[in-house]
């Protein structure tokens, strides 16, 4: 076998997940949101896979232009806009929307030498605090892009909840309510629900959602997982044992000797470590699945390997796969372990994990 660690992507899940937005959001269109090379499942993989809906999301004109280079002919929207005036020409040309969040670009467009105008959203800061403009600013900057030539006709509006994922928090409500009344008088379609608010909060929906972490079958919650709002989880990130080794009492597992066995006992080490994205964070006591049946991860993941007690397993054998987190394990659990969100397990899966499609 080569080197066994890989990363397998359920196109037929992601479609799937897509159908669950619409069950969640009947009237609204879908910007679906595949920034940072899908969410690490592979940009192009998943626009093609995507194809049904109505527009994609990405943060920069780089991974815009790989898709119109793959053909893909849907609106693009850059969700922080163009960070540099230079870029104009290119979104121009290659008919991509730009989200306008500051003062600073608005002045670059206006001033921008493009013939052809690019389609704008605004970007309402109602209290994620991070970027877009205050609501009180907001029908300023909506007069100031309608008199511009270089902006096409149809402006759109939209604002980022800070709290959707949490079901018992009033200030996703503040956050709408603010929206609402900055937006209020003028025309345009609206957006504002992330994947948590496309499931939790309904009232958010409008004209346009903009799901991420749900298409690829992650629970946007910290509270539940996949299975439990019906997402069928896209990537299973596995290896197979490549050693089992029986240790004593006392001897210790790995880097630091952080683990010590606590009896005689049977070691699995597995070929995937934090050099394919599976964290060194990762605390012990993680579970990772050996042929379906679960296994604690012992000592500090390497960059190469990790190590499992296989004392629950005495049937375990060289060869078997592991799942360390995927259709059997939730990336929520496992990421629980990491101390981080599923978010950043999925965006950490490195280059050197070939991928293998399915569906
Ligand atoms: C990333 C992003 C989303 C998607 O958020 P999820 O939590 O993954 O659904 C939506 N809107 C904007 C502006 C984003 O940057």
């Amino acid at each position: 076998m080569t080197r066994p660690v890989r990363a397998t992507i359920d196109l037929k899940a992601l479609r799937a997940n897509l159908q669950r937005v619409h069950a969640a959001a009947p009237l609204a269109r879908v910007l679906a949101v595949i920034k940072a090379n899908g969410y690490g499942h592979g940009l192009v993989r998943v626009a093609e896979a995507l194809h049904d809906a109505d527009a994609f999301g990405v943060a920069s004109v780089e991974e815009a232009l790989v898709l119109r280079e793959a053909g893909i002919a849907h609106p693009i929207v850059m969700l922080e806009g163009f960070f540099d005036a230079a870029e104009l020409s290119e979104i121009s040309r290659h008919r991509l929307s730009i989200v306008i969040h500051h003062e600073h670009q608005l002045l670059s467009l206006e001033k921008s030498a493009i013939t052809r105008p690019v389609s704008v959203w605004i970007k309402i800061d109602t209290g994620m605090h991070r970027i877009g403009f205050e609501p009180s600013g907001v029908a300023a900057v909506y007069q100031r892009l309608r008199n511009s030539k270089k902006v096409a006709a149809r402006i759109r509006l939209m604002t980022h909840l800070a709290n959707a994922d949490d079901r018992g928090d009033g200030f996703t409500e503040c956050q709408l309510a603010s929206f609402i009344s900055a937006v209020d008088g003028l025309d345009g379609e609206r957006s504002v629900a992330n994947s948590a608010a496309v499931l939790a909060w309904p009232q958010t929906h409008m004209e346009w959602v903009r799901p991420g972490i749900m298409l690829y079958g992650v629970s946007p919650f910290l509270d539940t997982v996949a299975r439990q709002e019906e997402l069928i989880p896209v990537m299973t990130f596995s290896s197979r044992l490549i050693a089992i080794n029986r240790f004593k009492r006392g001897d210790t597992i790995g880097y630091g000797g952080a683990w010590i066995c606590p009896e005689d006992m049977p070691v699995g080490v597995v070929a995937a470590g934090y050099g394919d994205g599976y964290p060194r964070s990762m605390a012990a006591g993680a579970p990772v699945l050996v042929h379906g049946e679960r296994a604690p991860l012992i000592g500090r993941v390497s960059m190469d390997m990790l190590c499992v007690d296989l004392r629950n397993l005495p049937q375990a054998q060289i060869g078997d796969e592991v799942e360390l987190w995927g259709k059997q394990l939730p990336i929520e659990e496992a990421a629980r372990f990491a101390g981080t969100i599923p978010y950043e397990l999925l965006c950490g899966i490195t280059q050197r994990v070939p991928i293998v499609e399915q569906g």
